[in-house]
């Protein structure tokens, strides 16, 4: 591990970087801010969580002029809550340079960043339609433009952004400094770096922190009607501290949300339908622990910083193997151990497969409990919390209620009574959750692996439908509408954000 003071930075970024609480460099840090700082291209590969806002935080910040008052640095981020993240990163690295810096995002009233903009940011943060809209007005101007950053650049793939970044791309002076910073390397990201980028230092690092060594994987064979009592059962015999549960749409993420609260668990949904207020506002209550199931999109999930996790419960099974890394990489950080359980319907099996041979590990099926084992779950958590209270030994206050029910009432059926009282009951309220259809069938003989890995990018027909490939148009009509008739066909997760 290195120490930032042996990275040649400026004090008062190291002083920035001691008061956010960063002593040392991570890895991906480590091996990006020399290079960065040099004015080199950069392609950074790592997982999600490592540290790469500040691998390139650190860099532009070390380089603005604060003198100059044209944007010299555009970072492009897939969702509104990463170019949040990230100008609030940035600003906090910046905080004893004063460099001037604004997010720009879709959702966010457009006169309101017009304003903003020209009072001479140094630093625009933004997602790539926003940052589009204002090259097209004319209410950006990237002449001055030094550095540019794709962050995520993997997940603005998946998106369908590419286009947009391609005219981006196109709209900044060539002779300018690109980072690209990823956790995957898909082959389309790929070729954008072989297109725009001089030169660039590969900067991966690996397997280490991209393994799921210390999670336990489990997955349970259910039909897609029985999914939502086995997640409660399960939910009650693990007793989760805090769990993520993914689901595939926004539909689903709100029925499912709205589902375990009738049913008395302390749920939040977060997809890219909800204001950003309130989006903002279901992530702190999550931190905050005060809701234990965050039900989410993938997208919805992706990158943000959320620890902490025990439990990730994959209510439907991702499409690719790769969203399924990032789903269960939410719990066993930090060397805490997590558990990631991934329901999967008879017909979906060969995903499941395909998933195993990514990760090289097998997961373990789970049988979905019975509603007695639920039970007893629950009541063995009611034993525990009596027993805890009983040892905190601060009863005295009760003690004269308990004499006199104690003449009244035989103690066995007192004691069980109070058992039964904290115990959460199978509970029947009836919820509502659309049936989601399959994924499309996959077959796992090995010719069909080959394929898919084949089908990569290149928007074959048999897995979902245009993966990868059109996803500018449809994304523009269809994306951003929740409600659109065919929300329950897969393809339409791809554009949720
Ligand atoms: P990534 O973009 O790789 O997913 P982030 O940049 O969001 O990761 O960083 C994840 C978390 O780690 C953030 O809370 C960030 O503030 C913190 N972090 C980053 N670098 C360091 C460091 N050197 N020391 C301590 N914490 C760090
Ligand atoms: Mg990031």
């Amino acid at each position: 591990m290195t120490n930032f003071s042996e990275l040649n930075i400026s004090e008062s970024t190291q002083n920035s970087l001691k008061r956010m609480g960063f002593e040392e460099a991570t890895p991906i840090q480590e091996g990006t801010i020399t290079f960065g700082m040099e004015g080199r291209d950069i392609i950074g590969q790592a997982q999600t969580g490592t540290g790469k806002t500040a691998a390139f935080g650190i860099p532009i910040i070390e380089k603005i002029d604060t003198s100059n008052p044209a944007v010299q640095a555009l970072v492009i981020a897939p969702t509104r809550e990463l170019a949040i993240q990230v100008s609030e990163e940035i600003y906090k690295i910046g905080y004893g340079k004063r460099a001037r810096i604004l997010s720009v995002y879709g959702g966010q009233e457009i006169g309101r960043q017009i304003r903003a903009l020209r009072n001479n940011p140094q630093i625009v943060v933004g997602t790539p339609g926003r940052i589009l809209d204002h090259i097209n007005r004319k209410t950006l101007k990237l002449s001055g433009v030094q550095t540019l950053v794709l962050d995520e650049a993997d997940e603005m793939l998946n998106m369908g952004f590419i286009e947009d970044i391609n005219t981006i791309l196109a709209s900044v002076p060539e002779e300018r400094q690109t980072l690209l910073f990823s956790a995957t390397m898909p082959g389309p990201i790929r070729k954008i770096a072989e297109t725009f980028m001089k030169n660039p230092e590969m900067v991966k690092i690996k397997s280490k922190e991209m393994t799921v060594e210390n999670i336990d994987q489990y997955f349970v064979k259910a039909h897609e009607s029985e999914k939502f009592d086995v997640l409660t059962r399960l939910l009650n015999v693990h007793q989760p501290e805090l769990a993520i549960v993914f689901g595939r749409t926004k539909r689903r993420v709100d029925e499912l949300s709205h589902a375990l609260s009738i049913r008395g668990y302390l749920a939040e949904g977060i997809h890219g339908d909800l204001t950003q207020a309130k989006r903002m506002s279901v992530l702190r209550q999550f931190k905050e622990n005060k809701i234990d199931v965050l039900v989410a999109t993938d997208v919805a999930a992706r990158g943000l910083d959320i620890s902490g996790v025990t439990h990730v419960y994959n209510f439907d099974i991702p499409q690719d193997p790769e969203s399924y890394v990032h789903r269960i990489g939410r719990t066993g950080r930090a060397g805490k151990s997590g558990m990631a359980i991934t329901f999967v319907t008879p017909r979906e099996m060969g995903y499941l497969r395909i998933v195993e041979e990514t990760t090289k590990k097998r997961m373990t099926p789970l049988r979905p409990p019975s509603s007695d084992e639920a039970l007893i779950g629950q009541q063995r958590v009611a034993v525990a919390q009596l027993t805890e209270v009983i040892e905190k030994n601060e009863l005295s206050d009760y003690s004269q209620l308990a004499a006199e029910l104690l003449e009244k009432f035989d103690a066995n059926d007192l004691v069980a009574a109070a058992i039964k009282s904290l115990t959460r009951e199978p509970d029947g309220t009836p919820v509502s959750i659309t049936e989601e259809r399959p994924l499309p069938m996959r077959r796992t003989s090995s010719r069909d692996r080959g394929g898919y890995k084949g089908n990569r990018g290149g928007g074959s027909r048999s897995f979902g439908g245009g993966r990868g490939q059109g996803g500018g148009g449809s994304r523009r009509s269809g994306g951003r509408d929740g409600s659109r008739r065919d929300g329950n066909r897969s393809r339409s997760s791809k554009y949720d954000r």
